[in-house]
C-alpha cells in the first residue's frame, strides 16, 4: 500500500490525472494507492514549484515522505507515470548497470551540468529478471538534454520505433510486479 496526499496548491484537474495514473497502476500491479490521513510517511503530490521530478527513489521509510513535483507542463500521463515510478523505486532505464550492452551515451553531446542524468545507477532493481527495455516510460529519448541537437543516447541495435515510451510498457509493469512481489494473478503474469 502506498499512502499519498497533495498539497493545498495542487489543482483538482491535476489530482484527477494523478488519480487516473494511480488507478491504472493498481490495475496492472498489486500496488494500492490510499489517501493519507495523519501518517508521516507518504507520497506527496505537489505542483507549486517548477519542474517535473521525484525527490528520491523508493517509497518512504519511517517518518519520511517522497515528493513528486508536477509543475507547469508536467501534468501528462507519461510524465506522471515516470515520476511515480521514480517514487516507487525505479531509476531511469538508461541508467541500468547493464546499459552499455544496449545503448551508448554520447557524453560530448550532453548539456553541461546534465551528466548526472546519464550516470549508471547500481541500485536499479530487477536487472536479473527483466530485460533492458528501449520502450520503457523510464527511458529518455534520443536527444534528451542535448546541447547541440545531436543524440545523447544511441541504441546499439537498429531500433524499431522510438527510444523511450509514452506509457508504462509491459516490461515496466512486469518489473514493478516483481519488485513489489505481487502475486502472479495481479495484472500481468510474473
Ligand atoms: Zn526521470
Amino acid at each position: 500500500m502506498v499512502l499519498w496526499s497533495t498539497d493545498d496548491v495542487t489543482l483538482p484537474p491535476t489530482e484527477t490525472r494523478v488519480m487516473a495514473v494511480f488507478r491504472q497502476i493498481e490495475e496492472d500491479t498489486c500496488i494500492n494507492f490510499t489517501a493519507r490521513s495523519n501518517h508521516t510517511s507518504y507520497l506527496l503530490i505537489r505542483q507549486g514549484w517548477r519542474g517535473c521530478w521525484a525527490s528520491s527513489l523508493g517509497y518512504p521509510g519511517p517518518n519520511r515522505k517522497v515528493t513528486v513535483q508536477l509543475g507547469r507542463g508536467c501534468v501528462w500521463p507519461s510524465i506522471i507515470q515516470h515520476e511515480i515510478l521514480h517514487a516507487l523505486g525505479y531509476p531511469h532505464e538508461h541508467s541500468r548497470p547493464d546499459r552499455d550492452n544496449h545503448i551508448t551515451v554520447k557524453w560530448e553531446n550532453i548539456q553541461p551540468g546534465r551528466g548526472a542524468q546519464f550516470v549508471k545507477n547500481m541500485r536499479y532493481p530487477t536487472v536479473e529478471e527483466v530485460p533492458y527495455d528501449y520502450s520503457s516510460v523510464m527511458h529518455y529519448g534520443k536527444r534528451a538534454f542535448s546541447r547541440n541537437r545531436q543524440p545523447t543516447l544511441e541504441p546499439n541495435v537498429e531500433l524499431d520505433g522510438r527510444l523511450g515510451g509514452r506509457r508504462m510498457s509491459e516490461l515496466d509493469k512486469l518489473k514493478v510486479n516483481i519488485f513489489y512481489e505481487c502475486p502472479t494473478d495481479s495484472g500481468v503474469a510474473v
